[in-house]
């Protein structure tokens, strides 16, 4: 243990072994993952890591909306946590990498210093997040919105799948599976949160570097826009008495667009759900209900573009009615100070290539940088394709992000003198 490093230690053939393991979990038929949230598939992968855990003597928890932690106990057991981790729970068809890897990073780091029987006097934790791909459930992030603010339990418990099914109700198929874990209340204190991630975008491959350190997540607003015209006849009705809720709409669209890519280059604006009402081509659509994801770096433009929405819905509604609703709001997340130069200075320690990056994708992170310091470290992901069943990386890449974090960990949750102390 050298300069309070326990990079070396990092296990990679452990790490992709285990990866390729809990890829057995919902494999989709071209070499991906189908994980849903809270489903047997995801039940079992969440089992399956508690076996890990329960065979190196780590404890294993619950919370309410079903956050796992896998713990490594601290010299200090009364000190909050340092936390790590991410998600198991993948898109349809998703990858084999993306939340997996910086849950199985987090759970390396845990037998990397259990190997080396390096003690710390923080408690160091591992998170799975529940439903962070919000696939099944509307939200995502789910698990640790919930961690971050105790009160959305009872509405996110209210979430119902497209089958009608709750997240209660899953979630007591989770803990029918875990009997004799034990329950914690949701939320507690964090010492400071880490979180290891695949990039999902193309920046590291094309400036060949294989650390990221994450410096912000943009912040995302999304709406659900009802539409209401007039179900009419195709042949019969004239132009002028029309309430057409198709042409209102469509008019909305491009006019929103327009005004939103007006502001700047780092605007990300989809209208990603039309529906129709009654969706029959000989008929005047009486109703369109359509989504707006928009997304941006800075909170005054998020503001400032984001509630003109309503307005400039009116200037194109044609005569129909029509309704914004706000579903969902995430403020963008600035990771300055203590966690990236801590990222920065251990990459620079074990000499591996480097850069700042900015995440344009959400992730827990985003919900516990609100309780404590927090970052998070990227690496390559091929061609940058995520969210698919080509997903894929590089096992070296991995490695070196799990040693990176390795260290970061061991920093925050500060070796007890002398080494090598020994642990009961
Ligand atoms: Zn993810």
């Amino acid at each position: 243990l050298k300069n309070n490093s326990i990079a070396s230690s990092v296990d990679g053939d452990r790490l992709w072994q285990r990866h390729l393991e809990m890829a057995t979990f919902g494999p989709s038929e071209n070499g991906g993952s189908t994980r849903l949230a809270l489903t047997k598939e995801d039940i079992d992968g969440r089992l399956r890591l508690a076996e890990w855990a329960a065979k190196r003597g780590f404890k294993v928890f619950l919370d309410g909306i079903g956050n796992m932690f896998v713990r490594r106990e601290g010299t200090n057991p009364t000190l909050p946590p340092v936390m790590t981790g991410s998600h198991l729970d993948t898109q349809p068809q998703g990858g084999r990498f993306d939340g997996v890897f910086g849950v199985l990073a987090g759970f390396e780091v845990l037998e990397a210093l259990e190997d080396t029987r390096t003690a710390t006097q923080h408690p160091i934790e591992v998170a799975v997040w529940t439903n962070e791909e919000g696939a099944r459930f509307w939200p995502g992030c789910m698990g640790s919105k919930v961690f971050a603010d105790p009160n959305k339990l009872q509405p996110m418990h209210a979430s119902k799948d497209i089958n009608g099914i709750s997240v209660h109700s899953s979630l007591a198929q989770l803990f029918l599976a875990f009997p004799t874990t034990p329950r914690r209340a949701v939320g507690f204190p964090v010492a400071s949160y880490v979180e290891a991630h695949i990039e999902q975008g193309p920046i590291l491959e094309a400036e060949k570097k294989i650390i990221g350190i994450v410096t912000g997540i943009q912040g995302t607003r999304r709406f659900r826009v009802e539409v209401e015209g007039f179900q009419g006849h195709a042949g019969t009705v004239p132009a002028e008495l029309r309430k057409d809720a198709v042409r209102a709409s469509v008019n909305m669209i491009a006019k929103l667009q327009d005004f939103a890519y007006a502001a700047d280059s780092r605007v990300r604006f989809t209208v990603g759900r039309i529906l129709v009402e009654p969706n029959a081509p000989a008929v005047i659509p009486g109703r369109v209900t359509f989504t707006i994801d928009f997304r941006h770096p800075e909170l005054s433009v998020l503001n400032e573009v984001g509630d003109q929405i309503e307005t400039i819905c009116a200037q194109n509604a044609a005569g129909c009615k029509f309704k914004v609703n706000e579903i969902a709001r995430t403020n963008p997340t600035d990771f300055k100070g203590l966690i990236p130069d801590l990222i920065e200075d251990v990459s620079q320690k074990l000499q591996l290539s480097r850069m700042r990056v900015y995440s344009g994708a959400g992730h827990d992170a985003e919900n516990l940088a609100m309780l404590c310091p927090a970052g998070m470290i990227f690496v390559p992901c091929e061609n940058g394709i995520s969210h698919n069943e080509k997903e894929n990386v590089e096992p070296d890449h991995l490695k070196a992000g799990a040693r990176v974090l390795a260290d970061v960990i061991l920093a925050l949750a500060k070796l007890v003198e002398p080494l090598y102390a020994k642990r009961d």
